[in-house]
C-alpha cells in the first residue's frame, strides 16, 4: 500500500532536526525516541554532529542506509531542494511540516504545486505541507512523528484531522478517555495525500475498526461519496465537520435555496453516505467509544436500567427525542426481574432497581432485559451512593453484556472524579458516559448507522425516459432567470412529472374559453415577471365555479396586483385539485456539492414547519426512499384518522426523475415544485405550481 512508507517505515530521517530544546526539530526527534520507535532514526542537520544522543548527518544523501520516511521541517525556501535530495536518496514517504505554502498565497501555492508534481512523478507520497505529522500506535511500529506532546494509545480508531493543533488536542483527550488509535494523520494542506486516500488506507487495515475524521472541507465530495458508501458497509466512518462553508453564496429566493443552508446540506450528504456526523468533539468521543466497543443493534428499541429515578427520566427523554424507542418488556422479563429485585422496584422500562441495588442486581437485571427479544440495546445508569463500589458494578454490567454479544450496552456513571480516575483507560469495560444525554446520543447513532447498513445496498441509479431535447429548448426561453410558467410546466411534463391541466391566457374571453376546456372548478393565478410568490400579493384565487366568478376574479386580481405596485401580464387558468397533501420537491445548487434535492411538507407548511429532507445526486431508489421517510411529519403521509396512505413509491419516483433532470441539465440551478399535491392513488397526484431558475453558466462543479 502506498502509505506504508509513511505509517510503517523501518527508518525515519528528520530533516531539520535541532539541538535547541525549544525547537520543533528537537521535539520531533524527542517524540520519536520517547515513544520507542521500532526502526532507526536519522537526525539531519549540517550544523550538528549529535542530536538527542543520536548521530546527526549533514544531509539525507550522507545517510549510509536506506531511508523509508523523511520528516521535513526546514525553512520554506529550502524545502523543494530537500525534497529533491530525498527523491534522489530513494526515500519513499514524505511528511512536510514546514508551513508557508498554499495557505499564504499564490506564490506559496505555486511552490506547493511544483513540489507535488515532482513527488508524484517519482511515485512517492507526501503528507502536508503545513501539518503536524503522523502517528502509528501499532505496538510493532510505535511511530510518533509529530512535534506535539501527543500520546496515542494503541486501539482501533484511525483518525485524520484537517487541523493539526485540534488533532493533537483530541489525542490528548482520547488518552484520558481510554480511546486507542491505530494511526493518526494531520493533513495540513492536503497537497498530495487526501482524506479520501486515508479512508482507502484504513479500509484495508484490519486493526482499524472505526474511522474518525475532523474535516473543515471536502476536497472532492463526489469521490468522498463513492468511497464512504463503500467503506461504510464494513466499517463506520465518524466525521466532525466544522460548519465553515460558503452559505452566503446561494441566492435564497426559493424555498429550497433558503432551507438548503450549507450545513444541512453537509448533514444530508453525510447521512446519505452512511457517515455518522458528530457536531462537537465531545460528541465524537461519545460516539467513537460506542462504535469501538459495541456491536450494532438490530433495531431502535432500548431498555433503561437504573438505581435512581431522575437520570432515567432524563435518559428516556433524550432517547425518545433522538429517535430511539423505549422497549416494552415482556411478561417473562418482568417475572425474571421480580425474582431478583426488591418489592418496591419498578419492573417497567425504565427498570428502577432503587438505590440499594448492588453488583448482583445489576448483573441479573441487565442480563434479564438483554434476553428480552423486544430489546435491541441497554442503557444502565448508576448514580453512585457513597457506599457503592463502581468497579464491581461496571464489571457486573460488562459480564451481563457478554451474555448478549449482538446487543450494545452502555453505562452512565454519575460519580465523583475520583471514581472516574479508576475506570478510565479500561478498554475491557463497556463504554461509560458521565451523562445520560451523551450515552443516548451514542446509542442512537449506532442504531442509525445500523439501519443504514441494513438498507438495501443496491446503489444502482435508475434511468427514466425524459425528452431531453424538449427540455433544452424550453430552457432556451430564458438565458438567466426564472422560466415563464408555460416553459416550467413544460419541463416537468417532458420528464413525465404530471401537472394540473393549465392554460395561459390574456383576456377574460380566453380565460372563460380555457375554463370550459379544463372544466370547472378552476384556479386563477396572476403571471408576471415580478410575481414570484403569487399568493403573497393576492395573485391566486382558488375554487372558481362559473364564468361569472372567473371574470370577476380577473378584474379583482388585476386591481389588487396593481395596488401592490406590480403588474400581471397574463393569467394562468388551472384545474382545481381538491384534497390531497401539499408537498414540496425542490432543487438548489451548492457551490461544492452541485445540485441538492429537497423534499418536504409543502404549501404554506414549508415556512412554518421547515420539515424537509435533502438528498444529493446520484441517488438510488433506497436512498430516495430514505429522504421521503425521513420527514418528521412522515406519519401524515401514512394516513392518520382512517385516511388512506399516500402512494410513497410515487414520491420516490418523482424525486428520482428530478435527480435525473438536474443531472442532465446543469443550467437548472434552482427549482421548486410547491405544492405537489399527493394522493393515495398515484395517478391523481400532480404539481400545481413550479418555479425553475436557469443560469447562463451551468452550475458547478463536478461531472
Ligand atoms: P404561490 O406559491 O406563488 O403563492 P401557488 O400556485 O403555489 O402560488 O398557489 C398557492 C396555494 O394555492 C397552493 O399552495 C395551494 O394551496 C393552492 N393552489 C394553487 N393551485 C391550486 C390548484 N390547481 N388546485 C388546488 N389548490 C391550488
Ligand atoms: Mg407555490
Amino acid at each position: 500500500m502506498s502509505l506504508d512508507p509513511i505509517f510503517s517505515p523501518r527508518s525515519v530521517a528528520v530533516i531539520g532536526a535541532s539541538q535547541r530544546r525549544d525547537s520543533l526539530g528537537y521535539a520531533l526527534v524527542h517524540n520519536l525516541l520517547m515513544n520507542e520507535f521500532a526502526g532507526t532514526i536519522y537526525p539531519v542537520n549540517p550544523k550538528s554532529a549529535v542530536i538527542h544522543s543520536l548521530r546527526c548527518y549533514p544531509s539525507v544523501g550522507s545517510i549510509p542506509d536506506p531511508v523509508d520516511l523523511a520528516v521535513i521541517l526546514v525553512p520554506r525556501a529550502v524545502v523543494a531542494g530537500v525534497v529533491e535530495e530525498c527523491l534522489e536518496k530513494g526515500v519513499r514517504g514524505l511528511v512536510v511540516i514546514t508551513a508557508g505554502f498554499r495557505e499564504v498565497g499564490p506564490e506559496g501555492a505555486a511552490l506547493e504545486r511544483r513540489i507535488v508534481a515532482r513527488v508524484r512523478e517519482a511515485g512517492v507520497r507526501l503528507i502536508g505541507p503545513n501539518c503536524m505529522g503522523v502517528i502509528n500506535a501499532d505496538p510493532d511500529v510505535r511511530l510518533n512523528a509529530t512535534f506535539a506532546p501527543a500520546p496515542a494509545h494503541p486501539g482501533s480508531v484511525g483518525f485524520v484531522s484537517q487541523s493539526g493543533a485540534l488533532g493533537v488536542a483530541i489525542l490528548n483527550v482520547a488518552a484520558s478517555l481510554g480511546i486507542g488509535f491505530t494511526q493518526f494523520a494531520s493533513m495540513g494542506n492536503k497537497a498530495d495525500v487526501s482524506g479520501n486516500d486515508l479512508l482507502e488506507y484504513w479500509e484495508h487495515d484490519e486493526r482499524t475498526r472505526v474511522i474518525a475524521m475532523y474535516l473543515e472541507s471536502f476536497g472532492n465530495p463526489r469521490k468522498f461519496t463513492q468511497i464512504a458508501k463503500r467503506i461504510g458497509r464494513s466499517k463506520p466512518i465518524l466525521v466532525v465537520k466544522s460548519g465553515r462553508t460558503a452559505a452566503g453564496e446561494r441566492a435564497a429566493s426559493s424555498h429550497t435555496g433558503a432551507l438548503a443552508g450549507a450545513d444541512v446540506t453537509v448533514s444530508a450528504f453525510l447521512e446519505q453516505c452512511g457517515v455518522i456526523r458528530a457536531n462537537t468533539i465531545e460528541e465524537m468521543f461519545a460516539i467513537a467509544q460506542a462504535l469501538d466497543k459495541c456491536p450494532l443493534p438490530a433495531g431502535p428499541r432500548i431498555a433503561i436500567v437504573t438505581n435512581a429515578g431522575g437520570p432515567a427520566i432524563m435518559a428516556t427523554d433524550a432517547c425518545v427525542s433522538l429517535g430511539l424507542e423505549i422497549a416494552a418488556l415482556s411478561d417473562q422479563t418482568a417475572d425474571a426481574l421480580r425474582r431478583v429485585l426488591p418489592e418496591n422496584a419498578s419492573l417497567n422500562n425504565p427498570v428502577d432497581m432503587i438505590a440499594a441495588a448492588g453488583a448482583p442486581e445489576y448483573e441479573a437485571t441487565v442480563s434479564a432485559v438483554l434476553r428480552d427479544p423486544g430489546v435491541d440495546m441497554v442503557l444502565a445508569i448508576h448514580v453512585m451512593p457513597l457506599t457503592s463500589t463502581p468497579m464491581e458494578i461496571l464489571t457486573a454490567i460488562t459480564q451481563a453484556a457478554r451474555t448478549a454479544p449482538d446487543k450494545p450496552v452502555a453505562v452512565v456513571m454519575m460519580a465523583t472524579e475520583e471514581a472516574y480516575a479508576h475506570i478510565r483507560n479500561r478498554p475491557d469495560l463497556v463504554p461509560i458516559y458521565e451523562f445520560p444525554e451523551s450515552a443516548a446520543l451514542a446509542l442512537s447513532k449506532l442504531a442509525g448507522y445500523a439501519a443504514w447498513r441494513a438498507r438495501d445496498g443496491a446503489q444502482e441509479v435508475e434511468r427514466f425516459d425524459g425528452d431531453d431535447a424538449r427540455v433544452e429548448s424550453l430552457l432556451d426561453t430564458v438565458s438567466d432567470g426564472y422560466l415563464p410558467p408555460d416553459a416550467a410546466f413544460g419541463v416537468l411534463e417532458a420528464y413525465g412529472i404530471p401537472t394540473a391541466p393549465w392554460s395561459l391566457v390574456q383576456t377574460k374571453e380566453e380565460a372563460i374559453e380555457a375554463a370550459s376546456r379544463i372544466g370547472y372548478p378552476v384556479v386563477l393565478k396572476a403571471v408576471g415577471a415580478e410575481l414570484v410568490h403569487k399568493s403573497d400579493v393576492g395573485g391566486v384565487e382558488v375554487d372558481l365555479r362559473t364564468d361569472g366568478e372567473l371574470a370577476a376574479a380577473i378584474t379583482e386580481m388585476s386591481a389588487r396586483i396593481e395596488r401592490a405596485g406590480l403588474r400581471a401580464d397574463q393569467f394562468l387558468v388551472q384545474k382545481l385539485i381538491k384534497g390531497g397533501h401539499e408537498l414540496i420537491f425542490g432543487v438548489s445548487s451548492d457551490p461544492r456539492m452541485g445540485p441538492i434535492l429537497m423534499f418536504g411538507l409543502g404549501g404554506k407548511y414549508v415556512e412554518v414547519f421547515h420539515d424537509v429532507r435533502f438528498g444529493i445526486p446520484p441517488i438510488s431508489r433506497s436512498e430516495a426512499r430514505g429522504v421521503v421517510r425521513g420527514l418528521r411529519g412522515h406519519r401524515l403521509l401514512e394516513g392518520v384518522r382512517g385516511e388512506d396512505p399516500v402512494d410513497e413509491e410515487r414520491l420516490v419516483d418523482i424525486l428520482l426523475r428530478i435527480a435525473q433532470l438536474v443531472d442532465r441539465h446543469p443550467r437548472i440551478v434552482e427549482m421548486d415544485i410547491n405544492p405537489w399535491v399527493a394522493f393515495p392513488r398515484a395517478e391523481q397526484s400532480r404539481a400545481v405550481d413550479v418555479r425553475i431558475r436557469v443560469a447562463a453558466l451551468p452550475r458547478g462543479p463536478l461531472a
